[in-house]
């Protein structure tokens, strides 16, 4: 791997942070006036002495956090992660031991009190806004997915932060920010994956008001713990009785020495990351929030935040194929000159290029929809205001509408993508890509699972569709927000073609004689929504830059439209011509 600091060696991560993302916005909304400096000048209270009391300060400490993360992956663990994979994980009567490589990297990056990014400041982490932490599971997951996997997973605590209670938050959550313990979620049944609403893993209340669970959970990451630090595993189980569906279910907290741990997955990839089964017998549980609520409510949002931290894993994969290939192509020699100076390599590296630069505006945006929302929920809740009041509110509505299309879409997007740049960079590698000499084989095999886990790509089509089509009516949310943010740039001839593409194929798909084809046909749609979305914010962010930057910017918009036109033109006539062929005639 390349050894750099992954964030300082990263010009377009760099040109996104200085120019591109609206840090007023999004620093007005997570900041709150900044009530954390304030506090922290009445209180003294030293967890938030690094609260942020400008704008400029604010900006800059996350540039420092990213500085380290940067430096710490590219230099520390990077190097090492192919030795890590190569030691993996062993397991012997329910505990798993991780390489002895791997818990050095990770008490480095502990020590340096960089893990707990996304919990609150009065917990003891380090309080960032969706946005940023977006952009710090890039630069972890460039440098090893399953290393970012263990650090990232402490954050689950943010799920108990905004569901769990008063004292449930006091009790787990600054274990969490500190290492003490880790974090798990477990969803996924032997039965039960993709279809959650059956999930069969029984609660039940003692006498004495208290909880137990029986079952078994499937596929559970960390849910063993790591290197002795044991996991809060959260978990759905069902409450009502086994037919009751969604609303039957409900969400709890499980100490991981309370379960066993039946085995670990052999996989594909991910080696260093520990896929448990594991069984609860009369296993004691906390209820989070509201029973019922489980899946529909906390888990959902649990997972939407999880499917963004995938959506950033898949990009910061993406990330290191490219830039892995790229000097691997300015190195390798084939008929007396460095490949990338061969078309057919070059063309592939061009697509990297702008796939990259795409996969991240729109991940960043993503996440700019998740702090424009979550955020302004949780302020008007703590402001006592209930939860209809606050689904009224015209900026949560908003908001809410548009994080629900984003997060499915980017989730889908760069999870496709990361496979098809981590496929492409072994390619450009040749035979060398095939054999464990480089870390490209990694890669590959870490990219495989980002379109399977948090809901598969087909998942997310089911999850997206809807608010696809519905948002492109006269005054939907999706028209809505194109028309707000095509306002703050000089659109090009070639967007606005891919626009009119896109307006197309939502009226075929609408007017779809055999309704039968919908399912089946939803994908070549939210495909173009992407393509679209992507485009635009690719563009949109030009609109600061000037010179030579702006045209470098302009030509990676101009060659990403053309494959878009391409791509939407092809779903169009896919469309008209599978609904010619099955239309029952009248
Ligand atoms: C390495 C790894 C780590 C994981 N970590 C966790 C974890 O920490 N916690 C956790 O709870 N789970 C975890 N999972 C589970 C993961 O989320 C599931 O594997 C995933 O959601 C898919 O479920 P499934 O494997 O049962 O596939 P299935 O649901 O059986 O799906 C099989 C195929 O059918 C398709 N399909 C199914 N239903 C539909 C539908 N309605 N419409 C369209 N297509 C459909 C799917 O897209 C897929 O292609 C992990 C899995 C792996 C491999």
């Amino acid at each position: 791997m390349i050894s750099s600091n992954y964030f300082s060696d990263n010009d377009d991560l760099n040109l996104q942070i200085d120019q591109m993302i609206d840090w007023q916005e999004t620093v007005g909304i997570y900041e709150n006036d900044f009530e954390d400096a304030k506090k922290y000048k009445e209180s003294g209270d030293e967890k938030l002495a690094n609260a942020p009391s400008s704008l400029q300060e604010a900006v800059d400490s996350y540039k420092i956090i990213f500085e380290s993360i940067g430096e710490i992956m590219g230099k520390t663990v990077a190097p090492k992660a192919k030795e890590m994979e190569a030691v993996g994980l062993k397991f012997d009567k329910g505990k798993v031991t991780f390489p002895p490589s791997m818990v050095e990297c990770y008490n480095v990056f502990r020590d340096a009190g960089l893990q707990p990014y996304s919990i609150s400041r009065k917990y003891g982490g380090l309080g960032l806004p969706a946005v940023t932490q977006a952009v710090a599971m890039e630069i972890l997951a460039r440098g090893d997915a399953a290393f970012a996997i263990a650090i990232g997973s402490v954050n689950l605590a943010d799920t108990i932060e905004r569901f769990g209670s008063a004292e449930m938050k006091q009790t787990w959550v600054p274990k969490m920010a500190s290492g003490e313990l880790v974090g798990a979620m477990a969803l996924t049944e032997p039965n039960y994956g993709s279809d959650l609403p059956g999930v069969q893993t029984k609660a039940e209340q003692t006498p004495d008001g208290k909880w137990k669970l029986n079952g078994t959970k499937r596929f559970i990451t960390l849910a063993c713990g790591f290197n002795g630090a044991p996991a809060v595993i959260l978990t759905l189980a069902r409450t009502g009785n086994p037919t009751s569906g969604a609303r039957g279910l409900s969400f709890f907290l499980v100490h991981g020495d309370d379960v066993q741990i039946a085995g670990i997955e052999k996989k594909l990839g991910l080696h260093c990351s520990p896929t448990c089964e594991v069984v609860y017998e009369n296993t004691p549980a906390l209820l989070i929030g509201q029973e019922g609520q489980g899946l529909i409510k906390y888990a959902m949002g649990m997972m939407n935040s999880a499917r963004l931290s995938i959506a950033a894993q898949s990009m910061g994969i993406a990330t290191a194929a490219y830039f892995e290939a790229k000097k691997y192509a300015s190195e390798r020699i084939q008929f007396g000159k460095p490949i990338d100076q061969i078309p057919a390599v070059r063309r592939m590296l061009d697509r990297m290029e702008r796939e990259v630069t795409g996969m991240r505006c729109l991940t960043l945006e993503a996440a700019r929809t998740v702090d424009m929302y979550v955020w302004r929920t949780e302020r008007l809740e703590h402001s006592g205001l209930g939860e209809k009041e606050v689904r009224k509110d015209e900026h949560v509505r908003k908001w809410e509408k548009l994080a629900s299309l984003f997060t499915p879409v980017s989730k889908y997007y760069t999870s496709e993508m990361c496979n098809v740049l981590a496929s492409d960079a072994v390619q450009i590698y040749g035979g060398a890509g095939y054999t464990e000499d480089y870390d490209v084989a990694r890669i590959f095999r870490d990219a495989r699972i980002t379109n399977i886990y948090e809901g598969t790509t087909q998942l997310q089509i089911v999850g997206a569709i809807g608010t696809v089509t519905a948002g492109m009516a006269a005054n939907g949310h999706l028209r809505t927000y194109i028309n707000d943010e095509t306002q703050k740039f000089s659109q090009s001839a070639e967007l606005k073609k891919v626009f009119a593409g896109f307006e197309e194929i939502v009226t075929v798909y609408k007017d779809l004689k055999n309704a039968g084809l919908k399912d089946t046909l939803a994908f070549e749609v939210v495909e173009s929504a992407a393509r679209y979305l992507v485009g635009m914010l690719m563009e949109r962010s030009t609109a600061k830059l000037s010179g030579e930057a702006k045209q470098k910017r302009m030509n990676l918009c101009q060659a990403y439209h053309i494959d878009s036109q391409a791509i939407l033109s092809g779903n169009i006539l896919k469309l008209k011509l599978s609904d010619a062929k099955t239309a029952v005639p009248a």
